[in-house]
């Protein structure tokens, strides 16, 4: 393999970095600066120029798909397998060593690995072990608490001595007995990973020498987003050697609420005094309004270690900005947008749609599923596919159809209600006996007579409940039926009950569920084939939710468009991106308005996210949005009154078109249209009072107006659902 390949497409500083000898480096660069195929190019630098064995090489970087891009990227460069490096994620290697070494690390062969749900059933079963009221003592809080004590380094011996309050001391006593648990039944969760790798090398001297000398490497990617126990780790591996290679962004640390410590970067340049700084300042992967927009967001953080990027490419189309009338139109605008892209030749892997929370992603997968366009949502479960949601559908199953047996068997016991795993056998027998619905068969069960009382009631009471949620049903509109059965279910109240486990986020869920049933148009499913037209409305409701559950999701190798978190699209870069909700309240979150750090981060998290983009930029925002079953008139997000007006332009709808065309005009300008409102006509609105009519748009459906409200000030309103009226 020819060396100058591996340099010849590198700027000068990247290639400084690249061919340095082995000593400390810290490569700290903004956004697309190349750090990551610095990181790339070095390792095969050392492969092939100095002859470092591959299997010698240890590189982390934050995600799976990370790591499988970046060894895609070694291999090609080298035109060799790059499967004797150590590449992973700091769980996965700490995974690996753990199962190498599980004697020498304290733990059974067999042990298992818990992901977080895991963990906190484990949390909540101790704690009905140690007789301790769940209300005083909420499982999540002290899941928390542990997996903090555990990214520090800390063991609950460390922390028997201390004289903290009733509450503290208490807090230690659970965390020592969830150790004593997890060691008893060879149980380890996901910080435990990362501090029992750290133990192992700390207290087994031949295991820490055995990989300090086998690691003759070591890279990290995204740096800035290690936490202690990693950067203690690290720094076993590499101590009194030369040979660590980190790089990262310290404007792109995002995983502060988890622990992450940016002041690792100062932290790193202490430990290492002959280390070397190496900054990156151009960018390669945006175009300059991009990168111009992303600069100046950024620059409203303080105490920034401060870089400016500069891009050679030319300045490229300015920002597209959408004020979406809700959350349903900035979906469709997302969508024609993604579609005109498709028409155009582009790829729908180049696309990829960017909102802050999970939640958000189910407007854009109605939209994009009612199109026939592949899409692949990363991290989160879709939202039909999840589990609260399919138990509300199972019940609305069932008072559509009392035979469906998946349906039956999914809820029989959720809630629960004292029908036992036996009781079930039971009714599953005699249906396949007799080949009859479990339904069916749990009549025969209970008219037989021979269960006990206990078991009798509870069975019983549950067919009465469908039975009930059936007739109360009768002649509701649809989106009343699924209210009605989501809460007389029990359903709400078992995840409001649920302080743990996404409880909260459960019953939002649910909330969103009777707000697409509300807004379910059966006009708009074109999946079904004609003769489905006579179906009921609830019907064609269920047959649309599992339509959606179902086969639309690509396979990882479909040409798909992404969606993901902002979280997730870490080190990602698309030609064309959807940063979405852009709103006060959402982005930046409501939780971090009210405090300067978190503010700070939720900043950094959108340079992250405008900085994913190539060549195009979307931004939108919904001037009333449905979330969570709750209506809102959100402002515009604080960040983007941080973007220059001239990398920005508006998007607005054309006059004659209701829609989907749309075209580009400057910020300033609006159309006006005629409507049964005129400019200076005093209206009055329920919620906000009287106020005056300052401005008018669109028609229809999507007919708008400006008020300017003497007790609230000005807000946008959609006109069909604002209900106002003329003084
Ligand atoms: P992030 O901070 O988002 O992780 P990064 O600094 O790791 O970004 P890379 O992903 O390595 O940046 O690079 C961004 C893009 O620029 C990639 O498409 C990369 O291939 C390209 N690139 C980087 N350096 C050069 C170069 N010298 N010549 C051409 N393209 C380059
Ligand atoms: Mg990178």
């Amino acid at each position: 393999m020819d060396v100058t390949s591996i340099i010849d497409s590198l700027n000068d500083a990247q290639r400084a970095a690249v061919t340095a000898p082995s000593q400390p480096m810290l490569v700290l660069a903004g956004a697309g600066s190349g750090k990551t195929r610095v990181l790339v190019h070095r390792i095969a630098w050392q492969i092939q120029v100095e002859g470092v064995p591959a299997h010698s090489i240890l590189a982390v970087t934050f995600t799976n798909k990370a790591a499988k891009e970046m060894r895609g990227r070694i291999e090609e460069l080298l035109n060799i397998s790059a499967q004797p490096l150590w590449i992973g994620t700091f769980h996965g290697i700490a995974h690996r060593l753990l199962r190498r070494h599980a004697k020498q690390a304290n733990l059974p062969e067999a042990f298992q690995v818990m992901d977080s749900s895991d963990q906190l059933r484990v949390v909540k079963r101790l704690l009905a072990s140690l007789n301790l009221d769940e209300a005083k003592w909420p499982a999540k809080q002290i899941q928390w608490y542990i997996n903090a004590q555990k990214d520090e380094g800390i063991r609950a011996k460390h922390l028997l001595s201390d004289n903290g309050d009733l509450f503290q001391r208490q807090m230690v006593i659970i965390y020592q007995a969830y150790e004593e648990l997890c060691n008893r039944s060879g149980l380890v969760d996901f910080a435990e990973l990362l501090l029992r790798a750290h133990e192992l090398l700390r207290d087994n001297e031949d295991v820490l020498e055995f990989y300090q000398h086998r690691f003759r490497q070591v890279h990290v990617d995204e740096f800035q987003d290690t936490n202690t126990i990693q950067y203690a780790w690290l720094r076993l591996l590499t101590q009194g050697k030369d040979n660590i290679f980190v790089v990262g962004d310290d404007d792109q640390s995002i995983y502060g609420w988890r622990g992450a410590k940016i002041e690792n970067i100062y932290s790193f340049q202490k430990h290492y005094p002959n280390h070397q700084v190496i900054k990156l300042e151009q960018n390669y992967r945006s175009t300059g309004n991009i990168l111009k927009a992303a600069n100046k967001v950024i620059a409203n953080n303080d105490g920034r270690m401060g870089k400016e990027l500069w891009t050679e490419s030319g300045d490229g189309e300015p920002i597209a900005l959408y004020a979406a009338f809700n959350e349903q139109d900035e979906a469709h605008f997302v969508v024609e947008r993604i579609r005109s892209w498709v028409n155009d030749g582009g790829l729908r892997s180049d696309v990829a749609i960017l909102y802050r929370s999970n939640a958000q992603s189910r407007q854009f997968e109605e939209k994009l599923m009612t199109t026939a366009t592949p899409y692949r949502v990363y991290g989160g479960l879709r939202f039909f596919e999840r589990a609260e949601i399919k138990n509300a559908l199972a019940y609305l199953r069932l008072t559509s159809n009392r035979h469906d047996d998946a349906s039956f068997e999914r809820v029989i016991n959720t809630p629960t209600r004292g029908i036992g795993a036996k009781t079930l056998e039971e009714i599953r027998n005699i249906a396949r006996d007799q080949a009859i619905s479990l339904w069916t068969a749990a009549i025969s069960l209970l008219t037989q007579g021979g269960m006990s009382a206990r078991a009798g009631n509870a069975l019983d009471a549950f067919l009465k409940l469908i039975k009930h949620l059936e007739q109360e049903s009768e002649g509701l509109e649809l989106f009343e039926k699924v209210q009605r059965v989501v809460e007389k279910s029990g359903l709400i109240e078992l995840y409001q009950k649920d302080k743990a486990d996404k409880g909260e986020e459960k019953v939002e869920n649910l909330e969103e569920l009777v707000n697409a049933a509300r807004l379910f148009d059966k006009a708009s499913v074109q999946m079904l084939e004609d003769n489905d037209a006579n179906l009921s409305d609830l019907d064609m409701f269920l047959a649309n939710a599992s339509l959606e559950a179902g086969d639309m999701q690509g396979d990882d190798f479909d040409d798909c468009v992404q969606l993901m978190t902002l979280h997730s699209a870490k080190g990602l870069e698309f030609k064309l991106v959807f940063l979405v909700g852009v709103e006060e309240g959402l982005f930046p979150s409501q939780q971090s308005v009210e405090d300067i750090g978190r503010l700070e981060e939720e900043r950094r998290l959108c340079y992250v996210g405008m900085t994913r983009a190539r060549e195009h930029l979307y931004i939108t925002y919904a001037e009333s949005r449905r979330l969570y079953g709750r209506e809102s008139y959100p402002r515009p997000s604080r960040f983007l009154r941080e973007i220059p007006p001239e990398h920005m332009q508006e998007v607005r709808l054309r006059a004659s078109v209701s829609r989907p065309a749309a075209v580009v005009k400057p910020r300033s300008g609006s159309i006006q249209m005629p409507s049964r409102y005129k400019l200076g006509q005093r209206v009055s609105h329920s919620k906000f009072g009287e106020g005056e009519v300052l401005q008018l748009e669109g028609e229809g459906a999507q007919e708008r107006i400006q008020i300017n409200f003497k007790q609230v000030g000005i807000k946008w309103l959609i006109v069909s659902m604002a209900q106002l009226e003329v003084l």
